[in-house]
């Protein structure tokens, strides 16, 4: 597992193209994808699924039949509004095999419905183009401004208003983190919150000519020439490339990473999220 952090977003993170994604968010207590269930993710009680391929969703049941057999509270799993009846077909089955019954709860999801985690915080449902039905998701947390006309008044005034109930605050829900899944390059022009969120998870599983951006696209994948490409549009703080193929060394990665971005500026600003093969 890599330790991501970057400001307040904390990250536990499996991320290798075809084979397994997983990303805890242990302060906030949400996962997206399961991977192949890593231990640590069984003390977490929510579970976002971006698809049902495999190498993210194949620890489900064991992830739920775990906390089941440790008495933790049912799970509340999150998924494609598409997916929802043949997963719950399969959780079914599941439970007839092991013989004993899991309690969940399983919720589909469409673009754009949100799901409140804490009182200021929620995960939104973002559109992602894949091969099959898919989902990114932002986690927005609401944040409360001085109104602009208010910056430059004394402490003491302010405070006098605040007590006095005025309107004096805006409040904003500022997308912190955000997670593509697997996805075209289309996904970034969709989505403003992955656009502006502070730290965006990206999946670039191809980076060099040998899998060139047609063969991406055809798959349902990003290639690190699109997201040159298109640079301008990302706003984030950090950009974390994951989703890696794993063709690729760590080092290679980090070598086709120098020579292809010149622009200084933007490469500081990404995580390359791969693993040592
Ligand atoms: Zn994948
Ligand atoms: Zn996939």
């Amino acid at each position: 597992m890599i330790d991501f952090r970057h400001k307040e977003v904390q990250v536990e993170a499996i991320g290798r193209g075809g084979i397994e994604t997983c990303y805890i968010l242990p302060h906030y207590q949400v996962a997206f994808d399961v991977g192949r269930c890593p231990d640590n993710l069984v003390d977490i009680p929510r579970v976002f699924l971006t698809h049902g391929h495999l190498d993210h969703s194949a620890g489900l049941p064991y992830y739920i039949s775990q906390r089941s057999l440790r008495h933790l509270p049912p799970p509340e799993i999150y998924c494609p509004a598409e997916i929802v009846e043949p997963l719950g077909e399969i959780l079914r089955l599941w439970q007839k095999i092991e013989g004993f019954a899991y309690a969940i709860k399983l919720t589909g999801l469409n673009p754009g419905d949100a799901v409140e985690i804490r009182r200021d915080m929620q995960i939104v449902a973002l559109k992602s183009l894949h091969r099959v039905p898919c989902r990114g998701y932002a986690v927005l947390r609401r944040t409360r401004k001085l109104r602009e006309e208010f910056i430059d008044r004394p402490g003491r005034e302010i405070q006098h208003l605040k007590n006095t109930g005025a309107d004096i605050f805006i409040e904003k829900d500022m997308p912190v983190f955000a997670f593509s899944g697997d996805t075209i390059i289309e996904f970034l022009q969709e989505n403003a919150a992955a656009r502006e969120a502070q730290v965006l998870f990206i999946e670039c599983t191809y980076i060099d000519d040998k899998r060139p951006v047609a063969r991406a696209r055809e798959w349902g994948h990003i290639h690190l020439d699109e997201i040159i490409e298109q640079r301008a549009l990302f706003q984030n703080e950090k950009i974390v490339l994951t989703h890696f193929s794993k063709r690729y060394t760590k080092r290679y990665i980090h070598q086709v990473l120098e020579k292809k971005i010149k622009d200084k500026n933007f490469l500081e600003r990404i995580f390359v999220l791969a693993h040592d093969n």
